[in-house]
C-alpha cells in the first residue's frame, strides 16, 4: 500500500505550483498526472500572457490572484531565468462608442491595484504601434509574455528538490473518503493502483468536475459542472506588424481575439471562443473571424496573411450564466470532506496567477488542515 501525506491530482502549471509550495513545508507530497508528460493540456495550450489584472472584477479571486501572480511571476522569471518579456499592452477602442468601456477597465484596474496604466490618444497609438488605428487605448505596462513550459518545469524542479514526487502516466479514476484518509484508485502505466493520502488537492483542469464527483460531491448542485470552451489561434505570416500585445475592448467575459507576440516576436492571433464536447486540439475555425479582427485593428495594412496555429480548451463553469465565472478554490470540509481541496474553473488568468494560487492553497492547508 502506497501512502502519501498530500496528493495533488493533475500535473498542469497550477497543480505543480500548488505541490511545489506545499513541498516547502511538508513531507510526502505527490503529483499524479494521467499523461506521460506534465503540462500537456491547458498549461501548454494558451496565449502565454502575463496579465496585469485589469479585466477581472474587483473583489474576485481572479482579480486578487492575477495581480499578485503578475508581480510574483516577473520576480520568479528574473530570479530563476524563466524566459519572459514585459512587452506592454494596448487595449484599443476603434470607435468612439467603445471609449466608455476603456474608462470602466481603467477604473477596475485601479481598484485591483494595477500599476502603470495610461490612457493613450489616437496619435499616441500611432507612435507606439504604427500599424494600429484606434480612437483611444489603455497602455498597460505590466502585461507581458512567459514561456509556459519553462514555468511548469520550474515548479516541478522545486517539488523534486524538496523530495516531492511526480508520477506520470497515472490516472485517478475513483476516490473514497474513509474518514481520516482518502483511497485513490486508478491506473498507472496500464496497471491498477490503490493509493492513500491524508489530503487530496483536485487540480485536474478540464476533468476537475469529474474528479470532484468521484468523492461524492454533487457537482451540479454546487455549480462545479464544467463545459469546454475552445479557442483557436492563427499566426501572422512574415514580418510581425506589432511589437506589443494588442487587444480589442472585451466583449462581456471574453477578451476578444488579440495579437500576442511570442518570444521570437512572431505574432499569434486569438483565441476565439466556441463550445465543444470533446478535447481535441486541432484548429477547427476558418480564418474569417481572425482576418476580420486584423482588418478592424489594422485597416491600412494590406497583404497580411495568416495560417492556422494551435488551439486550447477552457474549463468553463457551466452554471455561471451571465455572471462572472470566478476561480473555485475550496476546502470541502463544509460538504463533509475534510482534507479535500477543489480547484475548478481554473481558466485564464490561471497561468499568470499560478504562483499566487500555490501560496493561496498552501495557506488553506496550513490554516484549516495541518492542525
Ligand atoms: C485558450 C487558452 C488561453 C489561455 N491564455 C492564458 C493566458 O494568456 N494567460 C493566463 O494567465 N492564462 C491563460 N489561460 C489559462 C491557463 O492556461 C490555465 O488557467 C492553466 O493552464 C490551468 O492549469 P491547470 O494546471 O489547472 O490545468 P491543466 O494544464 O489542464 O492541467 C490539469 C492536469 O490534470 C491532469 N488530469 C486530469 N484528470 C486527471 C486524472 N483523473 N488523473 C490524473 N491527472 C489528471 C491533466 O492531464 C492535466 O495535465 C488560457 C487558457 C486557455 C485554454
Amino acid at each position: 500500500m502506497e501512502e502519501a501525506n498530500i496528493v495533488v491530482i493533475g500535473g498542469g502549471v497550477i497543480g505543480l505550483s500548488v505541490a511545489a509550495q506545499l513541498s516547502k513545508t511538508n513531507e510526502g507530497v505527490y503529483v499524479l498526472e494521467k499523461n506521460r508528460r506534465i503540462a500537456q493540456e491547458s498549461s501548454s495550450h494558451n496565449s502565454g500572457v502575463i496579465h496585469s489584472g485589469i479585466h477581472y472584477p474587483h473583489g474576485t479571486l481572479k482579480a486578487e490572484l492575477c495581480t499578485r501572480g503578475n508581480t510574483e511571476l516577473y520576480r520568479l522569471c528574473r530570479d530563476q531565468n524563466i524566459p519572459c518579456k514585459r512587452l506592454g499592452k494596448l487595449t484599443v477602442a476603434v470607435s468612439e462608442e467603445e471609449i466608455p468601456d476603456l474608462d470602466r477597465l481603467v477604473k477596475n484596474g485601479e481598484e485591483n491595484g494595477v500599476k502603470g496604466m495610461r490612457i493613450i490618444d489616437k496619435q499616441g497609438i500611432k507612435k507606439m504601434e504604427p500599424n494600429i488605428v484606434g480612437e483611444m487605448a489603455i497602455y498597460t505596462e505590466s502585461t507581458g509574455i512567459v514561456e509556459p513550459d519553462e514555468l511548469s518545469n520550474y515548479f516541478m524542479s522545486v517539488l523534486k528538490n524538496n523530495n516531492g514526487t511526480v508520477v506520470t502516466d497515472t490516472e485517478v479514476t475513483g476516490i473514497e473518503d474513509r474518514g481520516n484518509i482518502y483511497l485513490l484508485r486508478g491506473s498507472s502505466a496500464g496497471k491498477k493502483f490503490n493509493f492513500y493520502s491524508r489530503t487530496v488537492v483536485n487540480s485536474g483542469g478540464l476533468n476537475s468536475d469529474q474528479i470532484a464527483s468521484f468523492v461524492g460531491l454533487d457537482v451540479d448542485r454546487l455549480g462545479y459542472r464544467l463545459t469546454y470552451k475552445k479557442g483557436d489561434y492563427y499566426r501572422i505570416k512574415g514580418d510581425p506588424p506589432v511589437k506589443m500585445l494588442v487587444y480589442p475592448v472585451p466583449q462581456g467575459n471574453w477578451l476578444g481575439i488579440h495579437m500576442t507576440p511570442d518570444m521570437a516576436g512572431s505574432v499569434k492571433l486569438g483565441p476565439n471562443s466556441y463550445y465543444v464536447d470533446e478535447i481535441d486540439y486541432s484548429v477547427e475555425s476558418n480564418s474569417d473571424q481572425f482576418m476580420e479582427e486584423v482588418r478592424r485593428l489594422m485597416p491600412a495594412v494590406a497583404g497580411i496573411e495568416i495560417q492556422p496555429d494551435s488551439a486550447g480548451i477552457r474549463p468553463a463553469l457551466a452554471a455561471h450564466g451571465s455572471s462572472f465565472p470566478d476561480f473555485i478554490i475550496k476546502h470541502e470540509r463544509e460538504h463533509g470532506h475534510y482534507g479535500f481541496i477543489n480547484l475548478i474553473g481554473m481558466d485564464s488568468p490561471g497561468l499568470t496567477a499560478s504562483p499566487a494560487i500555490g501560496e493561496y492553497v498552501a495557506q488553506i492547508y496550513e490554516n484549516e488542515i495541518d492542525e
